[in-house]
């Protein structure tokens, strides 16, 4: 029997949005997408909350319910070009900080002005953030395979459109396909194209074939799906994680609760 990993629902598709500094455009870009149950990941400055053009702390709980507040640094320094102890307190402060507002544990992560090097990995591997985005654009579909190097598919200036008809447009359920789409809100106001985000979800938004889900979401569900147990002929199978587990058994779909040993066939 053959068998193969589905998202959530069963669905092998799931959009993610990951965007950067906390400017109070985000309140503009949060209200869209929310129409639209598109989720988000927010990367934040917390030295940079309450000063001009940069939303409050007193907001950020409330407006990014239901979606991801994640780090970005508490003042957008270039990690390369400072001393460790600093890139240490850097992420340390922004983390303690946003998760008091937040009232969860934060574990992602982008990297500010995109810069890393392989000495910023291993602190932050040490320091237990488990995700970290970069400005690569892969142009792919692809699972992520190092999530401290996590590669998005576009900035959404690079044709969100026509990567998004690409994207609903994959008739393949044998393998998953993650589409990430990062960016500024501010960068719609200054390009006068909110329109552009309008559409994008009008789109993508409600469409049975995808998963939304925020960048932790997607790292927590695919890790989820490597810690199944099998037992070797394959029949059984052992979720240890807390989640829903969505596998594709032969031609149907099979659900593996939190805890839950199934048999599969
Ligand atoms: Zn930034």
């Amino acid at each position: 029997m053959n068998i193969a990993c589905r998202f959530p629902g069963g669905k092998s598709k799931a959009l993610t949005l990951s965007y950067d500094d906390g400017r109070i455009e985000d309140r503009k870009m949060v209200e869209i997408i929310n129409r639209y149950g598109i989720k988000a990941t927010f990367h934040i400055n917390s030295g940079l909350l309450d000063k001009e053009g940069f939303i409050r702390s007193d907001e950020v709980k409330d407006l990014f319910d239901g979606h991801e507040i994640s780090l970005h640094t508490l003042n957008h320094p270039f990690l390369t070009n400072i001393p460790t102890e600093q890139i240490i307190r850097e992420v340390q402060d922004d983390r303690r900080n946003l998760e008091a507002l937040a009232g969860y544990p934060i574990k992602g992560m982008s990297y500010p002005f995109g810069v890393y090097n392989d000495k910023i990995v291993d602190i932050f591997k040490t320091l237990g953030i488990v995700y970290s985005r970069t400005v690569h654009s892969t142009g792919t579909f692809d699972l992520p395979g190092d999530f401290l190097r996590l590669n998005p598919t576009i900035h959404h200036k690079q044709d969100l459109l026509k990567k998004t008809d690409d994207f609903l447009a994959i008739n393949n359920d044998r393998v998953l396909h993650l589409f990430y789409v990062w960016g500024h809100s501010f960068e719609f106001e200054y390009d006068n194209n909110w329109d552009l985000l309008e559409d994008f979800c009008k789109k993508v938004g409600g469409k049975e074939q995808v998963w939304f889900a925020t960048n932790i979401e997607i790292y927590r569900y695919l890790k989820a799906l490597e810690s199944l147990d099998f037992s070797e002929d394959t029949s059984l199978v052992y979720n240890p994680s807390c989640l829903d587990i969505s596998l594709c058994v032969g031609d149907k779909i099979v659900e593996v609760g939190p805890g839950q040993l199934v048999n599969i066939f």
